[in-house]
C-alpha cells in the first residue's frame, strides 16, 4: 500500500449518504469509517468555506508577533541586538538571530 503521490491515490468507491444535503455519494477520496459523517463535495467545500470565513483567515489569527524592543548583547558574538521576538528571562544568555540560528541549528 504504497501511494505514489496524491494525484495517484485512487477514489474510494461507496454508497454513502451526504449528512448535510442528503445526496448519494458514490466516490470519496478516503475510506470513511462507518456510522462517520459524510459529505458531498459540495457541502464539504460548502462547510469548509464558512468555518475558514468565521475563522477569518487558516487558523493564523493571531497576527504577527510583536518584536520586544532592548539593548542586549549577543552573548556568542558579541553584536548588539535590540529586537528579540520574546522578552529574555535571562539577559546574559541573548543572542543575535545568526547566533540563535546555529546554536539550533542542523
Ligand atoms: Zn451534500
Ligand atoms: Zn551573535
Amino acid at each position: 500500500m504504497a501511494y505514489q503521490s496524491d494525484f495517484d491515490r485512487p477514489m474510494v468507491q461507496g454508497n454513502w449518504t451526504c449528512a448535510d444535503c442528503g445526496g448519494t455519494i458514490t466516490q470519496l477520496k478516503f475510506d470513511p469509517r462507518p456510522g462517520s459523517t459524510v459529505y458531498c463535495p459540495d457541502c464539504y467545500k460548502k462547510n469548509r468555506s464558512q468555518r475558514d470565513g468565521n475563522r477569518g483567515g487558516f487558523g493564523n489569527d493571531r497576527g504577527p508577533k510583536p518584536k520586544i524592543q532592548g539593548n542586549w548583547t549577543c552573548s556568542m558574538c558579541g553584536v548588539a541586538v535590540t529586537e528579540l521576538p520574546f522578552n529574555p528571562k535571562d539577559p546574559s544568555t541573548v543572542k543575535c538571530f545568526d547566533c540563535y540560528k546555529q546554536s539550533r541549528g542542523r
